[in-house]
């Protein structure tokens, strides 16, 4: 095989364009110059446009789950209490995090595969009468189960409370319809390298009016993820320390390929690559993880494996040149998925079932070569006659 040639079908970090790439090898610059601020403006707009707010979207160097704890030292004091709503494992980090800052930690969790249901989230809330609870966290797409939450209708019962809402949104914004000021969200939270198409290492994060309040008051000490260091910064476009010129650049050049698109659009063509995937993964005979389909996400396809995963995944690596994901924590040896979000096209998937079953028949599984590809070109096929 000629191993560079390999289709990178995982969650996160995902394939990059060829326009992003370039975009980086631009010749370092001034952060406190006029090129920067220019540089910083077009991205500060393009972001605005993905999350669908008028509030400002700060970007800081880091991995996305630094937008975990800016979201709670921003807002929150010492001892607070806050509920975690967890439907995996990217749910169950949010609250170590929530945890180890010293936060009182209310616990909601819903097995692998479910999603969050909003009238359990009302029913513990309505019990909440002092109400302590100044805090709901959730995941916008859980991308360890492939299953995207009802963000929405959680958002108006956590209103009807009053306490913050705030969106884990690394997996699913700029995949998945998520809209920041129509829902009323308090915090929404991402990362640059899953469905925004760069590299990884920036945590991008948007608070909204009353979230931005709560952080005039609120005493959790911080210094790296301050917003009203970085939102002084923002008025003066600039950040309050060196940021991450190159990333700006990918960033600058994604957000115009997702301008190109429209965001609509995008949506759009995950919708199409969730549905071929599951439509595929059936006709293999194989169950999905995600058990409502109202509710299995168009971003990534977690697939109960009938094999081991690791065996399959290997066989569809080394043989095959797809790369799977794995599972996480305690699904690990259980499920393979398939990531379908970012610089990704229908054409992708297609080539991530043809492995697929592939691998399985590699490793002796009864399955019937081309199955899974039909039916997911069936999906297509609708699609394009409309
Ligand atoms: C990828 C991801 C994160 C953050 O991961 P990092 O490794 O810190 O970038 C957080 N939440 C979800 C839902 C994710 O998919």
């Amino acid at each position: 095989m000629l191993r560079e040639k390999s289709l990178l079908m995982i969650p996160g970090p995902t394939p990059i364009p060829p326009q992003v790439a370039a975009a980086m090898t631009q010749p370092m610059i001034n952060h406190r110059g006029e090129a920067f601020s220019d540089l910083f403006d077009e991205v500060a707009v393009g972001l605005k446009q993905v999350f669908r707010t008028e509030q400002p979207v700060y970007v800081f160097p880091g991995a996305g789950s630094g937008g975990w704890e800016a979201a709670l030292v921003n807002t929150l004091n010492p001892g607070d209490t806050v509920l975690s709503v967890s439907v995996g494992d990217f749910g169950e980090r949010w609250f170590k995090v929530a945890t180890k800052l010293g936060l009182a930690v209310e616990r909601l969790r819903f097995e692998p595969g479910q999603a969050a249901d909003p009238a359990r989230i009302a029913e513990r809330l309505a019990d909440d009468r002092e109400k302590r609870i100044k805090a709901v966290l959730i995941q916008h797409n859980e991308t360890s189960t492939g299953v995207t939450n009802d963000v929405e209708a959680i958002a108006r019962v956590v209103r009807e409370h009053g306490a913050l809402i705030m969106v884990d949104a690394v997996s699913g914004l700029g995949a998945l319809p998520l809209e920041m000021d129509r829902w009323d969200l308090d915090v929404v939270l991402t990362g640059a390298h899953k469905a925004l198409m760069c590299p990884p290492g920036l945590s991008i994060v948007a608070f909204s009016e009353r979230a931005r309040a709560a952080s005039e008051q609120n005493t959790m000490p911080r210094f790296y993820w301050d917003l009203k260091a970085v939102h002084s910064s923002y008025l003066k476009r600039q950040t309050p320390y060196t940021p991450a010129i190159s990333l700006f650049y990918a960033l600058q050049a994604a957000l115009r390929l997702i301008q190109a698109e429209t965001l609509e659009g995008a949506w759009a063509r995950h919708r199409v690559m969730g549905a071929m995937c599951r439509a595929g993964v059936r006709a293999m005979g194989l169950q999905l993880l995600a058990q409502d389909e109202a509710r299995a996400s168009n971003a990534v396809t977690a697939v109960v494996s009938p094999v081991d995963p690791k065996q399959l995944r290997k066989v569809a690596r080394e043989r095959l040149g797809v790369q799977l994901a794995g599972g996480q924590a305690e699904l690990a040896d259980k499920i393979f998925r398939i990531g379908h979000l970012g610089y990704v096209v229908p054409g992708d998937v297609l080539q991530a079932l043809a492995a697929t079953e592939m691998a399985l028949a590699v490793l002796g599984q009864d399955v019937q070569i081309g199955r899974a590809v039909a039916a997911a070109q069936e999906v297509w096929m609708r699609e394009l006659r409309g």
